[in-house]
């Protein structure tokens, strides 16, 4: 980067941090980003950009052509939701929006392609198109699914499509990605189990008891990331919610327990083995304590793999930002869901990571009550995107 486009970024640097607070300050929830999506939109049109909007019900596309010819285009793609999270910060610019809190960075993201539009709407040195894609409703909501259903691609095409997320307690300002399988493929699953409940503390024998065969579900699924599972293959099976019963009524046993979680895979394969297992206890252990079950086992988005061509390019750009030392181009698997993974199927593409440092909230994990995005980290990601657009669009060739 040279002298001229950092001073560009250090004075552009208030406005930016503005609006990332202005954004964490009003979060939305997926599919509910009229706000955001509005202050996006508005924001883009101020500096010039075509905007359309509307795209897959909340989304908004900027489009650029560079100065230079060039026929090649890309999509640079951010998210603008929120989560479901009460914030606990103390921050100035914490949540107004009670049980609302933007727990995973995506106001710094969207603040940081909104600053790499900016930087390249004022010069727009580079030979073919360039998409700013500001998805709704990345955290479960079928954002990236939506866009795409409402003809993204086709709209807007590209050659390849980049994502960027923030990830807090890295040095800042360091990169990291990996070719293939990258990141986790997040279902949700929930099991009802069904008994006939009754006076658990007068006469226990005269009923099916759900809580003791929630117990020993609970138990039984540990075995199959333990036992089912290869070891050299990645899962994750957790319990995020157990419902049954009534604290009002402690002697009562309940006729239902429902019981929900979340469980991540890598590969099609090992997918497949969790939901088998996952209904064979379920129904084997409530059939063997008199009870029934029923399993629901909802397959959301898909493991995201990297383009191998994107990712090397994707390694490059940030080579050339933060050097060979800050960036990790064969980083460890992760095991949080990304619905960018979409995209990636349809269009090659590829998914960095950026550190965004270590200390204070920023080094707190994402989607807990006490992160926040680090502002020190919105003139890096801009960077990166500009050293992307530099490297995919630079030739004007194509
Ligand atoms: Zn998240
Ligand atoms: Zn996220």
């Amino acid at each position: 980067m040279n002298d001229a486009t950092k001073a560009r970024l250090q004075a552009l640097q208030p406005e930016l941090v503005a609006i990332r607070r202005d954004i964490h300050a009003h979060p939305e929830i997926g599919m509910e980003e009229v706000r955001t999506s509005a202050l996006v939109a508005e924001t883009l049109k101020g500096w010039g950009l075509q905007v359309t909007e509307g795209v897959g019900k909340y989304g908004v596309v900027a489009t650029l052509k560079g100065r230079r010819p060039g026929q090649r285009a890309i999509g640079l793609r951010a998210d603008m939701d929120a989560l479901a999270i009460t914030e606990a910060t103390g921050l100035p610019h914490a949540s107004r929006n009670p049980g609302l809190m933007h727990a995973c960075g995506h106001d710094g993201h969207t603040t940081m392609l909104l600053g790499a539009a900016k930087m390249l709407v004022d010069d727009p040195d580079f030979g073919g198109t360039v998409h700013f894609i500001f998805q709704p409703a990345e955290e479960g909501r079928g954002g990236a699914k939506a866009m795409i259903a409402d003809g993204l691609f086709e709209r807007f095409p590209v050659d390849a499509v980049y994502g960027l997320h923030n990830q807090p307690g890295r040095p800042l300002g360091s990169f990291s990605i990996r070719p293939g399988p990258a990141m986790a493929a997040g279902d949700r699953w929930v099991v009802t189990f069904r008994g006939t409940g009754g006076h658990g503390g007068a006469s226990p024998h005269l009923a099916t008891d759900v809580t003791v065969l929630q117990a020993q579900f609970i138990l039984a699924l540990q075995t199959v990331v333990a036992r089912n599972v290869a070891a050299v293959d990645a899962a994750v099976i957790s319990v995020g919610a157990i419902h049954g019963g009534s604290l009002l009524s402690t002697n009562v046993m309940p006729s239902e327990v429902v019981i929900g979680g979340t469980a991540r895979s890598f590969t099609e394969a090992v997918r497949d083995t969790m939901e088998r297992r996952m209904r064979e206890l379920a129904t084997g252990l409530a059939a063997s304590f008199g009870c029934t079950a029923e399993v629901e086992y909802n397959r959301r988005g898909t493991a995201l793999a990297n383009h191998a061509e994107q990712t090397e390019v994707a390694v490059q750009a940030a080579t050339a930002v933060a050097g060979p030392e800050r960036v990790d181009g064969h980083a460890g698997l992760i095991t949080g869901g990304e619905d960018f993974s979409l995209m990636l199927q349809v269009r090659p593409g590829a998914f960095m990571f950026m550190g965004i440092g270590a200390g204070g909230p920023s080094s707190e994990a994402l989607h807990t009550p006490t992160y926040d995005f680090n502002d020190d980290a919105i003139p890096l990601g801009i960077a990166y995107w500009l050293s992307l657009v530099e490297q995919e669009l630079a030739s004007g060739a194509g």
